[in-house]
C-alpha cells in the first residue's frame, strides 16, 4: 500500500484522466515546459537528449537512403507560398508573417517557414539543369512554425523541430519508389526498431492529404488510450510543385522535361507518441535504443564498499558501450531515488547494496515489466546487454498486442464510431466512402489511412480493395 499511495501522489492514473497523466509526466519527468508565447514549448535536457538519440537514428537512415543535409533560411518571401495554390490555401491559417523589421514595414512580408517546400522548389529549379543532376535528394533539420489553434506539448506546438526531406526525380516511378522507400525503410523501420512502436502504414484520403500533394503516406500509431497519432508522413508531390517552380531538366535527347518531386517529414511529435504509447502509471517507459540513460546503477547504502562497487560496475557498463549512470546520492532515501528513475523511464535499474555484494550478485529491475531478479556480478554486463534487447522486443510486442486487440473489423458507420471510442475500426473503403468520411468527421472521428486488406501500403497503380482505418486522433 505504501508503494501505491506514493505513486498516486506522483501521477494521475492513465485510466482516470489520460491528458492529465500526460501533462504530469511532462512535468514530473522534467521533459518540457510551456514557452512564453502560447503554443510554444521548451524542451528540457532529458527530453532533448532523447530527441538527439532519435535524430541520430533517423538521420543515419536518411543518409543510407542517399539524401544529404542542407540548411535553408527561416524566412520565406510571402510570394513563394502563393505559387502553389493548394499549398497556400492549406497553410495560410497557420502562418506567422513578419511585416515589420529593422524599424520599418517590409515591402514584401516574410513568412516564418511552416515547411520549406517552396524554398526547396525555388532552389531545385536553379540547381537542376540536366538529367545528370538527378535524382536530387536533400534533407533539412530545422524548426518550423505553424500557428496551431489547439496546441499541446510535443503533439502539436506552434514551433516544432523536425526534418523535412525534398527530392526531385526524372520520372514518376522513381519519385514514387523513393518516397515509399523513405516511408518504409526510414520511418517505419525507425518507429519499429528504435522506438518499439508498431505503426500502420497507409495513404491519406483526399480530405486528409498534404496541401498540394498527389498522395500522402502516413505511419499511424495507437496511443495508450486507444487514440491515433500520426508519426510521420511522406508525400508524392507529382509535378505540382515542379510546375509551380519550374523544376525541369534536359533529358539525354536534349528535350526539356518537368521533374517529379517528393517530400517527407517527422517531428518532435514523435516524442509525444513515445510517451503516450509506452508510458504507464509509474511514468515514462523508454525504449532502450533511444533512452538517454539505459541503465542506472544505484548505490543503495552510504558505505565505501557499496559506492565503490556501484561505481566500478557503472564504468564497466560504459566501457561496454552501455549508456549507464551512477546514482550515489546516498543522502536521499533509496525508495525515492528508485521512484524517480522509474518516472524517468530508465529501462534497467541495478541496485548495489551490501547484501548483494556479500552474495556476489546484483539486483536488476526491469522498467517495462517491473520484474526484479538477481544476476551474478561477473555476468552483469553481458546480462544487461541481452536484457536491453529483450526489453525492446517486449515493449514492441506489448504495443502490438494493444493495437491488435483494439482494432475492430466493422461494416457500418455506427459500428466504426463505436469502435473509435476504445481504439481503431477497420472498414472497407467502398462501404465508407467520402460521404461516410464526412459523417465520421462530424463525430470527431477521422480516417487515419487507407491500406490493403493485408495491411500493406496500397501500390496506388492497380485497383485493389482498400480498408479504411478510422479512429480518434491527437
Ligand atoms: P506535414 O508537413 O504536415 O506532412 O507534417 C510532417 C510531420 O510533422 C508529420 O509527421 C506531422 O505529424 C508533424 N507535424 C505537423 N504539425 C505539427 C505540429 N504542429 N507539431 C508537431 N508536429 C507536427
Amino acid at each position: 500500500m505504501a508503494g501505491s499511495s506514493q505513486k498516486a501522489a506522483v501521477l494521475t492514473s492513465r485510466d482516470e484522466d489520460f491528458p492529465r497523466w500526460y501533462q504530469d509526466v511532462l512535468n514530473k519527468a522534467e521533459l518540457a515546459d510551456n514557452g512564453p508565447v502560447r503554443g510554444t514549448m521548451v524542451i528540457r535536457p532529458y527530453a532533448y537528449a532523447l530527441w538527439e538519440h532519435m535524430q541520430t537514428a533517423v538521420d543515419a537512415r536518411i543518409k543510407a537512403a542517399g539524401a544529404e543535409n542542407v540548411y535553408l533560411p527561416l524566412l520565406i518571401p510571402q510570394s513563394y507560398l502563393e505559387r502553389e495554390a493548394e499549398h497556400v490555401d492549406g497553410f495560410s491559417p497557420e502562418l506567422a508573417v513578419v511585416t515589420h523589421a529593422g524599424g520599418k514595414d517590409l515591402t514584401e512580408p516574410a513568412v516564418v517557414r511552416p515547411t520549406s517546400e517552396t524554398v526547396f522548389g525555388e532552389l531545385m529549379a536553379k540547381w537542376i539543369q540536366s538529367h545528370r543532376d538527378l535524382p536530387m535528394r536533400l534533407n533539412q533539420w530545422a524548426n518550423v512554425v505553424r500557428w496551431e489553434m489547439r496546441p499541446r506539448i510535443f503533439l502539436r506546438t506552434s514551433e516544432f523541430l523536425w526534418q523535412e526531406g525534398h527530392t526531385a526525380h526524372a520520372t514518376r516511378d522513381e519519385a514514387r519508389t523513393f518516397a515509399r522507400r523513405i516511408h518504409l525503410d526510414v520511418y517505419r523501420d525507425f518507429l519499429h526498431n528504435m522506438l518499439a512502436i508498431p505503426v500502420l502504414v497507409g495513404v491519406k484520403t483526399e480530405r486528409e492529404k498534404f496541401a498540394g500533394a498527389m498522395s500522402t503516406m502516413t505511419c499511424e500509431a495507437m496511443m495508450g488510450d486507444g487514440k491515433a497519432l500520426q508519426m510521420a508522413t511522406s508525400h508524392e508531390l507529382g509535378q505540382n510543385f515542379a510546375k509551380a517552380f519550374d523544376i525541369s531538366y534536359t533529358d539525354s535527347a536534349g528535350q526539356s522535361q518537368i521533374c517529379w518531386t517528393t517530400s517527407w517529414g517527422s517531428s518532435t511529435r514523435m516524442i509525444g507518441g513515445l510517451i503516450m504509447a509506452h508510458g504507464d502509471d509509474h511514468g515514462l517507459r523508454l525504449p532502450p535504443r533511444v533512452a538517454p540513460v539505459q541503465v542506472v546503477v544505484i548505490a543503495v547504502k552510504n558505505d565505501d564498499r557499496t559506492v565503490t562497487a556501484a561505481s566500478v560496475l557503472t564504468d564497466s557498463l560504459v566501457t561496454a558501450g552501455v549508456r549507464a549512470r551512477l546514482d550515489a546520492r546516498t543522502d536521499q532515501g533509496f525508495g525515492r531515488r528508485a521512484t524517480e528513475w522509474e518516472l524517468k523511464g530508465v529501462p534497467l535499474r541495478v541496485e548495489v547494496g551490501p547484501r548483494d555484494l556479500d552474495h556476489g550478485e546484483s539486483t536488476v529491475v526491469r522498467r517495462d515489466t517491473r520484474q526484479r531478479f538477481t544476476v551474478g556480478r561477473d555476468s552483469t554486463v553481458t546480462a544487461i546487454h541481452e536484457l536491453l534487447d529483450e526489453i525492446h522486443t517486449a515493449m514492441f510486442a506489448a504495443a502490438g498486442d494493444r493495437l491488435g486487440q483494439r482494432t475492430i473489423d466493422v461494416d457500418t458507420l455506427d459500428a466504426a464510431v463505436d469502435a473509435s471510442s476504445t481504439g481503431f475500426a477497420r472498414i472497407p473503403w467502398r462501404v465508407l466512402g467520402e460521404h461516410g468520411e464526412r459523417q465520421l468527421n462530424a463525430h470527431a472521428v477521422t480516417v487515419r489511412c487507407l491500406q490493403t486488406v493485408d495491411g500493406a501500403l496500397p501500390d496506388g497503380e492497380t485497383p485493389e480493395e482498400l480498408m479504411a482505418i478510422v479512429g480518434r486522433s491527437y
